[in-house]
């Protein structure tokens, strides 16, 4: 399996699969054709990486990388997250850190915790409002389209969940450095960015 490339959601109607028959979901990432999205996943769930493997190698490239934990995980209901990113943004602050760079996690089928998304916020000292972890279920726009790839995949299967106690938090100097580990971490453990 070669290095994935920064690669973004792209839906077109469906593909015609060998593997998964006709009228699949489809999907892209950066410079690549369109593939088959159960394709895509299936390749997606036997990826080695698991929070322990990812926190080490993203330590040894960014030492002050840094797992924080909530006390209050079910402070978190049916896509209201204002508790769990005020205390996010606490313990942010906490150690002065304003635009960073993160890694959500999800519990698979087996109860094992393994990497999903990169992305960047910032804590109230460099931006309005709270840190947007997005914890959140819905997957479609307004328009009935798929537009949240990892959402969409956790609700594919029974079971599957987002970790919502524990992120891996990189701090940066500017949003620009955020950015740069965002998409270093994205190539890294084939994650996804929204
Ligand atoms: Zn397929």
């Amino acid at each position: 399996m070669g290095l994935r490339t920064w690669f973004k959601p792209w839906w077109k109607p469906t593909i015609d699969c060998e593997k998964h028959g006709k009228g699949n979901d489809t999907f892209k990432r950066g410079g690549g054709n369109a593939e088959c999205w159960s394709c895509y996943i299936d390749e997606f769930v036997n990826r080695n990486d698991t929070l322990e493997t990812v926190e080490n190698r993203v330590q040894k490239k960014y030492p002050k990388a840094k797992l924080y934990y909530f006390c209050d995980p079910d402070n978190y209901v049916h896509g209201k997250i204002t508790g769990i990113e005020r205390e996010f943004n606490k313990q942010l602050c906490n150690n002065n850190i304003g635009w960073f760079t993160y890694v959500s996690f999800y519990y698979n089928t087996n109860r094992k915790i393994k990497p999903l998304v990169a992305g960047k916020s910032g804590t109230d000292k460099v931006k309005a409002g709270y840190p947007d972890i997005g914890f959140s279920y819905s997957y479609k726009n307004k328009s009935n389209r798929i537009t949240q790839p990892a959402r969409y995949f956790l609700s594919m299967k029974k079971g599957r969940d987002w970790c919502k106690d524990k992120i891996l938090v990189i701090p940066a100097n500017c949003e620009g450095e955020a950015f740069g580990i965002e998409t270093w971490l994205m190539e890294e453990f084939s994650l996804f960015g929204c």
